[in-house]
C-alpha cells in the first residue's frame, strides 16, 4: 500500500458534537472495530477502513480488549495500522478501549475488579503500542464487585495517565446513576455512556437518555444499524458477504425472522418517502436526539463508511414520520 497522506479536506463535511458538558467533541459518526479487524480479516481492508474514516473526519475509533477474533487481535491490528499510517496524527484521534467481558483464563480476566481492569488496560496499551487511550470504559456492570471498587479503578487509571476520560457501557439507568455519583465524588466525571441503541433497541429511552442529559454526560449509540439489519441488504435473502455469513456469531441466520424483515420493509418505505436509504434514516433517527453525541457504526468495506456519512444530510423528522416509524416497529 502506498504511503498514507490524509485528505486535506477531512474536517470540512463532518459535524462534531460535544459529549455532555465535557470539553471533548466527537464526530457525529464514529467507527467501531468489533468486527473486521481481527487476525481472521484481510489486513489491507482493515487499514483501508481506518484510512477512509479518517479522510472523512471520523476521528473516533472504538475498541475493546476482547475484539477480534481472536480476542486482542483488533487492538494489535489497529496498533500496526497506527504505526504504519497515523504516527503523526495521534493528537487528531480519540481512541477508546474497554474491559469487562472475559479476556483471559481464571478469576482475574473478567468482570470489574481493580485487578482485572488495571492489568487489562496495560495489555491493551501494549497491543496498540500507545502510552494512553483517550477513553477507557467499563464494558458491562459486574454484579459481584462493589460498584465503588470498579469506579475507583477507573479513577485510578486516569490518575495514572493511562486514560484521559472514562466511560460506562451496558449499565442500566439505575446502575449509571449510582456510578455517576461515585465518579463525580472521586473527581473523575464520566465522559460518556455507550448503550445499544437503534430503531430496534429502544431501551435507553426509558430513563437512561434523560439521566445522561440531566447529568451532562454524553451518549454514543452502539450497533445503530442492528449489525446491518437496518439496511436493505437482508430484504431479499441473506447475501454471502453479509455479517450473518462472514461471522454468524453475534448476528445469526435465526435472527433474520420474517417478522423482523417485514418491519425492515416498512421502515425502508418510510425512508424512501423521506428521500433517504434505510441505512441513513436509521442513523439520522438516532442523531436527531441532542443528547446523542455520536453513532458508533461498524463497516466491512470502505464504501459503507462513505455511504453512512450521507445520513448527515437530513437529521430532521416530521411528527408524521416519527409516528409512521413507531407504527412500523409495532407491526406484528
Ligand atoms: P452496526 O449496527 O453499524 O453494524 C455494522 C454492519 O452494518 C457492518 O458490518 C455492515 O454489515 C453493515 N453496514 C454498515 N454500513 C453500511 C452501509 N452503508 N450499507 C449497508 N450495510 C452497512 O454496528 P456494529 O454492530 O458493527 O457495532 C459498531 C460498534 O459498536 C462496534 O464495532 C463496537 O465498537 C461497538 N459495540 C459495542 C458493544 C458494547 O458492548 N459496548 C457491543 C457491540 C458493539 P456487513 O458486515 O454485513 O457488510
Amino acid at each position: 500500500m502506498s504511503k498514507y497522506q490524509p485528505s486535506a479536506f477531512r474536517y470540512q463535511s463532518m459535524s462534531y458534537r460535544r459529549s455532555g458538558k465535557s470539553g471533548l467533541v466527537f464526530p457525529a459518526l464514529s467507527l467501531g472495530l468489533w468486527h473486521n479487524f481481527g487476525y481472521v480479516n484481510v489486513f489491507e481492508n482493515s487499514r483501508n477502513l481506518i484510512r477512509t474514516a479518517f479522510n472523512h473526519g471520523i476521528t473516533h475509533f472504538d475498541l475493546a480488549n476482547n475484539y477480534g477474533p481472536p480476542p486482542g487481535s483488533a487492538e494489535s491490528v489497529f496498533g500496526e495500522i497506527l504505526k504504519l499510517d497515523f504516527r503523526s496524527y495521534r493528537d487528531e484521534m480519540i481512541i477508546s478501549t474497554k474491559a469487562g467481558y472475559t479476556m483471559w483464563d481464571g478469576p482475574y480476566g473478567d468482570w470489574g475488579s481493580k485487578k482485572y481492569l488495571v492489568s487489562s488496560l496495560d495489555a491493551s496499551l501494549q497491543r496498540m503500542k500507545l502510552d494512553y487511550v483517550d477513553i477507557f470504559y467499563h464494558h458491562r456492570p459486574d454484579p459481584g464487585t462493589p460498584i465503588a471498587e470498579t469506579m475507583q479503578s477507573l479513577d485510578l487509571i486516569v490518575r495514572q495517565g493511562k486514560a484521559l476520560y472514562v466511560g460506562l457501557s451496558n449499565y442500566t439507568a439505575d446502575q449509571t446513576a449510582e456510578a455517576l455519583t461515585i465518579l463525580k465524588q472521586l473527581g473523575t466525571p464520566c465522559l460518556i455512556h455507550q448503550p445499544k441503541y437503534s430503531l430496534f433497541e429502544r431501551g435507553p429511552e426509558s430513563g437512561l437518555l434523560h439521566l445522561l442529559e440531566d447529568s451532562g454526560v454524553g451518549c454514543i449509540a452502539f450497533s445503530p444499524l442492528a449489525q446491518g439489519l437496518l439496511t436493505d441488504k437482508y430484504l431479499n435473502g441473506i447475501p454471502v458477504d453479509s455479517r450473518v455469513m462472514t461471522s454468524g456469531q453475534f448476528l445469526k441466520e435465526s435472527n433474520i425472522t420474517t417478522g423482523k424483515i417485514e418491519k425492515v420493509r416498512l421502515l425502508n418505505e418510510i425512508a424512501q418517502n423521506r428521500g433517504q436509504k434505510l441505512v441513513h434514516m436509521a442513523l439520522s433517527w438516532i442523531l436527531k436526539y441532542p443528547v446523542v453525541t455520536s453513532v458508533l457504526i461498524g463497516a466491512s468495506r470502505p464504501e459503507q463508511i462513505t455511504d453512512a456519512l450521507l445520513c448527515l444530510e437530513n437529521l430532521t423528522f416530521s411528527d408524521e414520520e416519527l409516528k409512521a416509524i413507531d407504527t412500523a416497529l409495532s407491526n406484528e
